[in-house]
């Protein structure tokens, strides 16, 4: 098995990996079949219970989090082995149990892969191998990690980013300031990964990604906000003032840096910035979980169709809610199929040049927002009561048009891609 020894020469196998290309198919091997199964029994037994219970609390659920630490399913072992599936669908099928249980709980466990991606789409080999094991912690005491982009007045604009990262050659010192909003795990995370503007002149191509080390001084959480849904997942400001990191803390080094900002300012072109390289590879990540939303919601509304009675026959006996579920169920076969050919893609760097990262992301996410709504319809006014779970799904749902890029944005990135013009 991979990663069962030293951390940066697995990284490095995986790294090199990338290289030979996985033929596209939807017959999961065994494995696959294998982990879903055990990720739905940790989803069904576990998670989806206490639902209920940490969406009322709107507090992050440290005995889930325990629980899925002790059982290896959070752990940098399981996640490096699901990044490792050549044909990519691994994470996608784990992401989709996983809010199958609960989104928000889900994302408590798994938010932690933003700023792992992060971590790996941007750093060294080294870098890897150090920072990533520490973003789960350890099984006894287990962490969480966070991915801070976003400011007050840099949302869809990443590119208007004001958090300064300033270098000391002398001390090979960076200092970061700035305020980040919106950031799942932000303040209660061992690992930040932030996105920083070195070169506030060249937008988001002078941006650059730090990784903040535990319990540095300077870094502190703002205002938690209260949501609508995924309450069981912490959401907070992260306040940056005169946090001093070292040198090696800059993502992919300052060698690299330097190399990027010399081609972009002589007008050559350079890879792709900090920030969107992340979002780019966790699209479909995030699609699947809204398919697993989507799953849940259709799944216990097909049930109730079958044995709510009215006019003396089961609802479902009507078209006006059996069409709905076929509907629902045609719509989100289509969400998980385009989430599959993204994560397959992205696993085998086959550039989205139709935005097929994006389309799985809106779709699914759109899915999800219809699906959850029509299965409170059938649900009638148990559907919109919180003894049932309905409606937690439709509020869990609504972020996915609004997180890692909102529903307009994706279209942007679509219509760019398959338009070749730069719409507005
Ligand atoms: C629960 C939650 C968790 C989050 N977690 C993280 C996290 O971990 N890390 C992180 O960095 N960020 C995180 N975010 C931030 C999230 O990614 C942003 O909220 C999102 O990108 C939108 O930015 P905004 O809220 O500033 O909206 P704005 O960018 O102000 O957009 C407002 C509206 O205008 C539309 N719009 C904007 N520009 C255009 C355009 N050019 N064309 C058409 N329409 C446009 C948008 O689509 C939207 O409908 C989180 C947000 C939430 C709510």
């Amino acid at each position: 098995m991979l990663l069962d020894g030293n951390i940066t020469e697995d990284f490095r196998t995986l790294i090199e990996r990338r290289g030979v290309m996985a033929e596209f198919s939807l017959t999961l091997s065994e494995d696959q079949i294998q982990i879903q199964k055990w990720v739905h029994e940790f989803a069904e037994n576990v998670v989806r219970p206490a639902a209920h219970e940490w969406d009322e609390r709107e507090e992050t659920p440290w005995p889930i989090i325990e629980e899925a630490a002790k059982i290896g399913l959070y752990s940098f072992d399981f996640i490096a082995n699901a990044f490792a599936d050549k044909s990519g669908l691994l994470m996608a099928l784990v992401s989709e149990e996983m809010a199958w249980g609960d989104a928000g709980i889900g994302l408590s466990i798994f938010g932690t892969i933003l700023a792992v991606t992060g971590i790996f789409a941007n750093g060294t080999p080294e870098q890897i191998g150090e920072w990533i094991p520490q973003c789960f912690g350890t099984v006894e005491s287990p962490k969480v990690a966070a991915f801070a982009v976003t400011e007050p007045d840099a949302g869809s604009d990443v590119s208007s980013l004001r958090t300064r990262a300033v270098y000391d050659e002398k001390s090979d010192t960076w200092t970061l300031n700035g305020t980040k909003t919106w950031i799942t795990n932000g303040g209660i995370s061992d690992i930040h990964v932030v996105v920083a503007s070195v070169d506030p002149e060249l937008g988001s191509r002078g941006q650059a990604s730090f990784v903040v080390p535990p319990n540095t001084p300077g870094l502190s959480q703002g205002q938690k906000f209260k949501k609508m849904g995924i309450r069981a997942s912490h959401t907070a400001e992260v306040i940056l003032e005169d946090v001093k990191i070292p040198g090696s803390c800059l993502l992919g080094g300052k060698e690299k840096l330097d190399e990027r900002l010399a081609r972009v300012r002589e007008g050559k072109k350079a890879s792709s910035q900090a920030a969107m390289a992340t979002f780019e590879a966790s699209r479909p990540v995030v699609g699947a979980q809204a398919v697993g939303i989507a799953r849940a919601a259709y799944e216990y509304s097909l049930q109730y169709a079958k044995e709510r009675r009215q006019f003396g026959r089961a609802i479902i006996e009507n078209q006006a809610i059996a069409f709905k579920l076929a509907d629902m169920a045609t719509r989100i076969d289509a969400s998980r199929l385009l989430v599959y050919r993204a994560a397959w893609m992205a696993a085998n760097r086959v550039p989205f040049n139709s935005g097929e990262g994006s389309m799985s992301k809106v779709f699914a996410g759109e899915t999800a927002v219809h699906v959850t709504e029509e299965a409170i319809q059938i649900l009638g006014g148990y559907g919109y009561v919180r003894e049932y779970p309905v409606e937690r799904w439709h509020r869990d749902a609504k972020i996915y048009t609004i997180f890692e890029g909102t529903s307009e944005i994706q279209r942007l990135i679509i219509s760019r891609a398959i338009s070749g013009i730069h719409i507005k």
